[in-house]
């Protein structure tokens, strides 16, 4: 499977939902580096990334995202969002909190209504510097995809072995709602054991967390590229609105991608 980021800087990217959308991937230009390796990852599996483990400079991070800025900027190119996302998990990279700063120094002298987001996976809010530094993105976008650890491990892999969804959730509370939850609801096969995100037991368990958290939005969404795992199978938009029915009932903001 491809990698999906072969530069640091990329787009901007028309998106219905985004408007222009700058993105940026503080991994690896040809490796990917993850503390999940989920069964749907758009850029495949973490093994087939090990070639490349470089990860862009601070000063590398800061020249590209100026010029790609500053390029739009003088050519009359719309930015609506920067986007942080690329190769494996952002937060992974040690100067994210100086990097956070800088790209809002940019946003602020070149696109000062461009909305700034980080899609991560979590792993690492429970460091102070990581959860400051997304605390001060416009949309932290965080991922929590079922309410149980064996859930986690079958279709996120987490990379620690102590990885705890019930200390992901204590952690996020520290955001205090202020903050976009992301899930991703699929069904299908692993080693034997089928799963679907839609039975009751499983959704159940989702909802009764995402009450607790009550994240200002909460983004559902379902497989869209071709996942490394081939028994993996989309839900409908239909099975999702369904799903998300009690939390739109509690006031709760929610958006479905099918
Ligand atoms: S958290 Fe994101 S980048 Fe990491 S393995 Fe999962 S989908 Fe891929």
């Amino acid at each position: 499977m491809a990698l999906q980021f072969d530069h640091i800087v990329f787009g901007p990217i028309h998106s219905r939902r985004l408007g222009s959308s700058l993105g940026v991937n503080l991994l690896p230009k040809h490796g990917k580096i993850c503390t999940f390796d989920c069964i749907y990852c758009e850029c495949g599996w973490n093994a087939d990334g090990r070639d490349d483990t470089r990860l862009p400079s601070l000063d590398e991070v800061y020249e590209a995202l100026e010029s790609g800025i500053r390029e739009c900027h003088d050519s009359g190119v719309p930015v609506d969002t920067i986007t942080f996302s690329g190769n494996g998990e952002p937060t992974l990279h040690p100067d994210f909190p100086a990097i956070i700063d800088r790209t809002l120094e940019l946003r602020a002298k070149y696109f000062p209504k461009a909305v700034v987001s980080v899609l991560t996976n979590a792993t690492r809010i429970g460091r102070p510097g990581v959860r400051e530094a997304l605390a001060k993105v416009d949309n932290p976008i965080l991922k929590l995809d079922g309410a149980s650890d064996a859930f986690a491990r079958l279709i996120d892999q987490p990379q620690d072995p102590h990885y705890s969804v019930r200390r992901i959730e204590r952690e996020m509370a520290w955001f205090k709602g202020d903050f976009i939850l992301q899930t991703m609801f699929l069904r299908g096969e692993r080693d034997g054991r089928r799963f679907d995100c839609t039975d009751r037991r499983h959704s159940d368990a989702w909802v009764r967390m995402v009450l607790r958290l009550r994240p200002r939005e909460v983004m559902m969404y379902t497989l869209d590229r071709v996942p490394p795992l081939n028994t993996l199978q989309k839900v409908s938009v239909e099975e999702m609105q369904e799903i998300a029915r009690p939390l739109i009932d509690a006031g709760i903001l929610v958006q479905i991608k099918g």
